[in-house]
């Protein structure tokens, strides 16, 4: 109420994946209805089912919404926590302030494109009308369409496509000031229980990340200054550090990819133009699920269905727990199982020795990504399991199998990204840190290393994995001929 007596017109603003007040365009539209706005964010882990945050992702969300609340507040802004089902939170919370509107992010996962059009609905059957905006993506995944119509299920042309358009996204700064009632009833976030207790895990990423907007600014700028240069070469070097690790702040949208796009553009320089190439994969990625809803759980070449993954808890656990006897992928899943994040070369590496060596369902994979990963999407990680498994839109052919260890010696020669996270190994020489199976045993013996006591041996041999992958390949050839 204004000192009038005056009703001030109080618009709601509901955050998702778009944790942030600078280039926001949710919120910009919610200052422009001239009235009060109400900030919220709903926790409703049931409406996501099996997509719900997982548990690296409800430590992040923790740390964002204590930033993004703290952001709020020094504007003269609330930021209003609900748990339960989004319907009918919003509907109550539309009822409890009075809301004339509600502004969101629009969302590309299938379930909460499902839920956005459910709480239009009830919005709308209080008189309240609902805005969605462009909060997390360069385009709309409907203003880019192939010449026949369709969405793009190919990245190069799709690639073509964005540059064609251009990306013009003007810096939208954060309001200084953020006009709120009185704010109504708010869940405490401690209360949420999303930090883990005991054990509590979350040692790594606590010193790694830096969650919410400030962060991203951070670690940004610092990209900018000491890794852009010299991107499009280090990049697919793990022991290097070399890329942006923007992915969890672009995940939650801490920094929007219009952000980062402009930024670095004005920087320049010889890396831009491989950086850009990865902020469109993450683009493409998300115009697929938008086409493609069955991405996460479904293989887009209809013949994978048929594939005969194994079953295989014992192999599935060593290779969470980073106990394959593969140093690469063992230094990636425990890198993982640190931090919340992998390098991108890592990520293909361990996903083709769990689908081929191991043929296990990328699904598994998938789903122990979206549980470990800070940066776990919906669209980037199905795309890139996919991509890896041959099964997707645009794959890797099946039968392009790594060898992991051909790999490690090429992406770390020297070895600093495998002695980093599998200490050990360190004192085993380059040249066979990354078989240690392939050395005699007194050179092991000098070096601490003793297979299948210090250090696993092989949970498979390669060379009969690979066979057996390509047999399976060829088998599913068959069945579908
Ligand atoms: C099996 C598998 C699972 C993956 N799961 C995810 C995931 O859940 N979330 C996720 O953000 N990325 C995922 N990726 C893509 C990629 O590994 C990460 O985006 C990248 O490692 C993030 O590190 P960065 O921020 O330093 O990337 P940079 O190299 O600095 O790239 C800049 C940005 O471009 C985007 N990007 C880069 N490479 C890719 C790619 N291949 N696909 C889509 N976007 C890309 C990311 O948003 C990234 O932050 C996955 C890749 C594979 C092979």
């Amino acid at each position: 109420m204004t000192g009038t007596g005056a009703t001030l017109r109080t618009s709601l603003l509901w955050f998702t994946r778009d944790l942030r007040l600078h280039d926001n365009p949710a919120l910009q539209a919610a200052l422009r209805e001239g009235g009060q706005v109400v900030a919220l964010y709903v926790l409703d882990d049931a409406t996501a089912g099996r997509w719900a945050p997982g548990g690296a992702h409800r430590w992040w969300l923790h740390q964002s919404l204590t930033a993004l609340a703290r952001d709020l507040c020094a504007r003269g802004g609330a930021l209003v926590l609900r748990r339960g089902d989004t319907v009918q939170q919003i509907g109550a919370l539309i009822e409890e302030t009075g809301a004339a509107s509600l502004h969101v992010g629009q969302p590309h996962e299938p379930w909460a494109r499902r839920l956005v059009d459910a709480v239009e609905a009830t919005a709308r059957t209080r008189g309240v009308a609902l805005h969605r905006h462009r909060t997390m993506l360069l385009f709309e995944p409907d203003a880019l369409r192939t010449r026949a119509g369709g969405g793009f299920g190919v990245y190069t042309p799709f690639a073509r496509a964005c540059l064609a358009r251009g990306v013009h996204e003007d810096p939208l700064p954060a309001p200084a000031h953020i006009p709120c009632p009185a704010p109504p009833p708010s869940d405490c976030l401690a209360d949420w229980g999303l930090l883990p207790r005991s054990p509590d895990w979350a040692g790594g990423l606590r010193a790694t990340w830096q969650p919410g907007e400030a962060g991203a600014a951070r670690r940004l700028d610092q990209f900018i200054g000491a890794g852009l240069p010299g991107y499009a070469e280090a990049r697919d070097r793990p022991g290097e550090d070399a890329t942006s690790m923007l992915s969890p702040h672009l995940h939650w949208g801490e920094m929007p990819p219009g952000k980062a796009w402009r930024e670095a553009s004005c920087a320049g320089g010889h890396g831009l133009h491989r950086f850009l190439a990865e902020v469109l994969w993450r683009e493409f990625c998300a115009h697929l699920l938008w086409h493609r809803p069955e991405l996460p759980e479904a293989p887009l070449q209809e013949r994978f269905a048929a594939m005969p993954w194994r079953r295989d808890p014992a192999g599935l656990r060593a290779w969470q727990r980073g106990r394959t006897g593969i140093p690469i992928v063992d230094a990636g899943m425990r890198q993982l199982w640190h931090i919340g994040w992998q390098h991108n070369r890592v990520r293909m590496i361990a996903a083709s020795f769990l689908t081929k060596h191991l043929l296990i369902d990328w699904r598994d994979g998938e789903a122990w990504f979206w549980d470990t990963l800070v940066d776990g999407d919906l669209a980037s990680n199905a795309a890139g399991w996919q991509w890896v498994a041959g099964s997707g839109a645009d794959p890797a052919p099946f039968f392009r199998i790594f060898n992991p260890v051909l790999q490690g010696k090429k992406f770390d020669p020297e070895g600093r990204y495998v002695r980093r996270w599998v200490p050990e190994l360190a004192a085993l020489p380059d040249r066979f840190l990354h078989a240690p199976w392939e050395l005699p045993a007194e050179v092991l013996e000098a070096a601490g290393v003793r297979l299948g006591r210090t250090y696993p041996r092989p949970v498979v041999d390669l060379a009969a994995g690979r066979r057996r992958a390509l047999a399976a390949f060829e088998a599913l050839g068959r069945t579908a001929a």
